[in-house]
């Protein structure tokens, strides 16, 4: 089967799959260290979804205001729903602020005060006094194009530090040896080559799964395909039932107006002109966090008070705001409304409606980007050789549900642990051990079956199956019903997989043959979260079940992890959450009512 195709080896101290923010963090924090360092991406670096971001990083950093990490940290551990570990979101809040501060260092063009300090806005969850305090500012933003900002920044600077691009690359696979990652499969998309990479450590930043959705924020190459291809090493997904629905998507198109949108005083109204979300968030309104604003707005279309033709939509109006604000910090908002909805956010409100936008769950790791899994009754055991980090990953900071900004901080935060870890545990050009003679056999004939794959249904019509099924029965609420109807309706999709059809069989730049690996890749993710979400009888931070509506830490305070194996069959087992911190400076943060 190998004979079939021209191999290529390389060998590197790192691999960093995937040049999004948190790719690009890594590797650029690697190659500081001085670690031979490639860096694979399907799509050219600044294109990743990164480039995407609008409104901004959190950081305690208190330009705008008095600020506390602490504080971060509290909203943080709320907005999770308690699910999130508190060890990992000690490390993400306190470490925001070197990793900002570094970034500026590093040149991102953030948005200026009037003394010249870093711009932050207010984003939803964000408090001061733990809760009790005014609402926070603490979004750090460069305009509505932050994302933007970060990932050219992080692109110019791993070309400094020469790290090694290998550009158009789709990495098929891991390689395994035992439980030991040591390295991975790429496909070259220009030339047709097979390349493997051998590595001491393979970090995964291949970012989330918003495509198994029909309607979502995240751009088409946003398919799972870490997750994937944790799923064929016989590891585990966790927390994959928590999918975050932006309130602020634009009607029909799905495209993202920022919260910080609202941040700048923006607010949304019923068809009855009534500004609903002081009903279900009296102190927060507009600024609840997603989840709550997402239920919210749900609940209004569903008692007949969305507005439009179908009244099933909503209006977020920044039109009393002053246009100069609007052209200062909000420039990418109007030129898309302008575009995509045919509005003048100066004269008229957006038609928006919740949005499937983020990946809470996903791989699992330690705070030091460490895989882990299940083994042997220990719930923490570190994967030899793999790292993840970004969306592909499940800290977990987020848990239950992300607060916006936290995301961006997040992948830095974590690129960067991730290379202060191999900074420790690697020593530079260290031998490796030679590859087993078949280690990559497995992956090549899954490859060359797939490329052949002479069934009779298109790939186009199996992912519009599965789009459609997750759309209708893994919504913003849930119930038995739906998510009972929706396995058997996803397994019969993933069925068909088998039959699918590839009909091109060309090497180079074959789009028909990466949409039918990216879509096993969306499958696995679709199957992990469904069954999570089915046997998750309780509502907690995105999961909404109307037949389980409260949240149950008795039973559930756990984090869900699911293995699909070769049959496609799905398992699902649970880890406890971390309910320690790191050091003594803050004490574990008790659960509460969730209330804003
Ligand atoms: C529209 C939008 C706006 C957002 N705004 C904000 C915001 O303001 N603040 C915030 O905190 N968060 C925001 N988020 C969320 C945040 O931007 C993302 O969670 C984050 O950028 C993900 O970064 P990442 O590095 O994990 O992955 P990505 O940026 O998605 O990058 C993934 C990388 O992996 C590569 N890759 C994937 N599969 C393969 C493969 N098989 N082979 C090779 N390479 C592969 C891709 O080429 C790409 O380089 C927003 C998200 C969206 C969609």
């Amino acid at each position: 089967m190998n004979d079939n195709y021209e191999i290529i080896y390389h060998e590197f101290d790192v691999v960093v799959v995937g040049a999004g923010g948190g790719g690009l963090r890594a590797t650029l924090g690697m190659a500081e260290k001085g670690l031979s360092t490639a860096c694979i991406t399907k799509v050219f670096p600044t294109r990743s979804h990164t480039v995407a971001a609008q409104g901004g990083i959190s950081a305690a950093l208190g330009n705008m205001g008095p600020d506390k990490w602490e504080w971060h940290m509290y909203d943080t551990v709320k907005g999770s729903d308690w699910l999130g570990d508190q060890d990992a979101i000690e490390y993400l809040c306190r470490e925001a602020i070197p990793a900002i501060i570094e970034l500026e260092h590093e040149g991102v063009p953030f948005s200026r005060t009037e003394e010249g300090k870093i711009y932050q806005r207010a984003f939803g969850g964000m408090t001061t006094e733990f809760g009790e305090g005014e609402q926070a500012q603490r979004t750090c933003a460069a305009a509505d194009r932050t994302g933007h900002a970060i990932l050219h920044t992080l692109y110019q600077q791993s070309l400094k530090h020469q790290a090694e691009f290998f550009i158009e690359y789709f990495a098929i696979d891991l390689i395994m040896d035992d439980d030991h990652c040591r390295g991975v499969v790429a496909w070259n998309l220009a030339d047709g080559t097979l390349h493997i990479f051998q590595a001491q450590t393979v970090v995964l930043a291949t970012g989330g799964y918003g495509r198994t959705f029909f309607s979502c924020t995240a751009a088409h190459t946003v398919t799972g395909d870490g997750n994937g291809m944790v799923l064929r090493a016989g590891l585990p997904l966790q927390d994959m039932e928590f999918i975050q629905f932006h309130p602020t998507g634009i009607y029909g198109v799905g495209l993202l107006i920022t919260e910080g949108a609202r941040g700048e005083g923006g607010y949304l109204t019923n068809s009855e002109g009534e500004r609903f979300m002081k009903t279900y968030a009296p102190s927060a309104g507009d600024l609840a966090s997603r989840d709550v604003v997402s239920r919210a707005m749900t609940m209004e279309i569903n008692a007949g008070r969305g507005v439009g033709e179908l009244k099933d939509h909503l209006h977020l109006h920044l039109e009393h705001l002053d246009p100069d604000l609007i052209e200062a910090r909000l420039p990418g908002i109007a030129e898309s409304s302008r575009i995509f909805a045919n509005v003048d956010v100066t004269k008229k409100p957006i038609p928006v409606i919740p949005t499937v936008h983020y990946n809470m769950g996903g791989i699992p790791t330690n705070y030091h980007a460490e895989v882990v899994t299940l083994k042997d009754g220990n719930p923490d055991h570190v994967v030899p050789g793999l790292m993840a980090i970004g969306e592909c990953a499940c800290v977990s900071v987020h848990g239950a549900n992300r607060l916006g900004s936290n995301s961006l901080l997040d992948i830095i935060v974590f690129g960067r642990a991730a290379a202060l870890r191999c900074a420790e545990l690697i020593t530079p050009g260290a031998a490796q051990p030679p590859l087993p003679d078949d280690a990559v056999d497995k992956i090549i004939a899954r490859f060359h079956r797939l490329r052949f794959a002479d069934g009779t249904k298109s790939t186009a019509s199996i992912r519009d199956n599965m789009q459609h099924t997750m759309q209708d029965h893994v919504a913003v609420f849930r119930t038995e019903e739906t998510l009972e109807k929706g396995v058997a309706a996803l397994e019969e999709v993933y069925e068909s997989f088998a039959d699918v059809n590839v009909s091109d069989h060309s090497l180079i730049w074959n789009s028909d043959l990466v949409e039918t690996l990216e879509l096993e890749n969306l499958l696995g993710c679709s199957l992990t979260a469904i069954h999570s979400a089915w046997k998750r009888k309780e509502s907690r931070g995105a999961h909404a079940r109307e037949d389980h509506p409260e949240r149950d830490d008795k039973n559930w305070m756990k984090h869900s992890v699911a293995w699909v194996d070769e049959q496609g069959q799905t398992r699902v087992d649970y880890r406890p959450v971390h309910s320690w911190t790191l050091t003594d400076d803050i004490d574990y943060i008790k659960p509460k009512k969730r209330v804003y």
